[in-house]
């Protein structure tokens, strides 16, 4: 199968690429990224053709989508704070870049669209296990960005007969998560911190949960629904049911690394959710075959790749 990544110089993206390469039937990636948040480096040793340039450029995403079996959606401004300070150019990738990307895919004939939404949809204290089916209340522009994502992948569906399929990834980690900007994830935060005995600093008390998934495990449900060609008419939650608090991550750091790490209580930050849990029923009955990595391995993985 012939696959095209979009945002593939990504975190997440990269990794896709990796795990595709490693199968026989993935062996032909190519990858479009303007590089604005994603790195060229993160493709490197890997037999990837990348296009750099951005979804919003008609000419360079027909390059890209030639040739093409399916494509893979995750290019996007991934950043809530940055979609509250520009939510102009968060809508302009995440809504009005996903129709340019189904809409090339439709006329270049391309079968399968899978795309990258987000449990930021949910908002803030939706009921837990949160269910595809839970009204979605986004509270910032890059959730309701992403509902316009799995919105119009859904509606390619159902207006053009296009198999796509929309995931709401949750608390995606793993290696190739950087730290190095202002509002990086948690888990790279504090395994960086923490390699530099620097304390781990916690917006809140630290007992907020979150649904970790192991980026290698995501990346095996992504490719496996490419190779079944998996379409399905609501968005699918991409999380394993897990609810892990902050205190529980670093103390899993601690016994990996072997030595104490002190913990700092900052400020609740706006706008952060509590809690967040995937109800995984649907995902289980489209994927029945999963793997979890458990998190001590995946944060082992991390902290080796820092
Ligand atoms: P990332 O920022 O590392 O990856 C996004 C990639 O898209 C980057 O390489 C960036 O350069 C590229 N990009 C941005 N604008 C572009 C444009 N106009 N044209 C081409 N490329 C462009 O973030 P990530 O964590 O790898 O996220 C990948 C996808 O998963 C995103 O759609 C994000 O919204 C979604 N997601 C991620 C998480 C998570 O936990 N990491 C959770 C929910 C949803």
């Amino acid at each position: 199968m012939r696959i095209l990544i979009t945002g593939g110089a990504g975190f997440i993206g990269a990794n896709l690429a990796r795990v595709a390469l490693a199968n026989p039937f993935f062996s032909d990636v190519r990858v479009i990224d303007d590089l604005s948040t994603g790195l060229r480096s993160n493709l490197d040793g890997l037999d990837v053709d990348l296009v750099v340039g951005s979804i919003l450029d008609e000419g360079a995403l027909r390059r890209a989508m030639t040739g093409r079996d399916a494509v893979l959606h995750l290019a996007a401004v991934a950043s809530v704070p940055h979609s509250v300070r520009d939510p102009f150019t968060a809508h302009a990738v995440n809504a009005t870049g996903t129709v340019r990307v189904l809409e090339a895919a439709r006329e270049q004939g391309i079968g399968h669209v899978v795309v990258a939404s987000s449990s930021a949809v949910y908002g803030a204290n939706p009921p837990l296990p949160s269910t595809e089916l839970t009204w979605a209340g986004p509270l910032t522009p890059y959730a309701a960005s992403k509902l316009a994502t799995e919105a119009y992948a859904l509606a390619y569906q159902a207006s053009y007969g296009m198999p796509t399929l929309a995931f709401r990834f949750f608390n995606i980690y793993g290696p190739g998560q950087r730290d190095d900007h202002p509002y990086a994830a948690a888990i790279p935060r504090f395994v960086r911190a923490a390699l530099d005995g620097n304390p781990v600093v916690f917006h809140g008390d630290g007992r907020q949960t979150r649904d970790f998934t192991y980026v290698d495990d995501a990346c095996a449900v992504l490719l496996d629904a490419l190779r079944r060609r998996v379409h399905h008419p609501q968005p699918v939650n991409l999380a394993f049911g897990t609810c892990t608090d902050l205190h529980t991550v670093v103390g899993a750091l601690e016994s990996i690394l072997g030595r104490p790490i002190e913990r700092h209580l900052a400020a609740p930050r706006v706008g952060d959710i509590r809690h967040s849990t995937a109800d995984t029923r649907l995902l289980h009955t489209l994927f029945p075959k999963l793997t979890e990595t458990a998190l001590t391995d995946g944060l082992r993985a991390t902290v080796e790749w820092f």
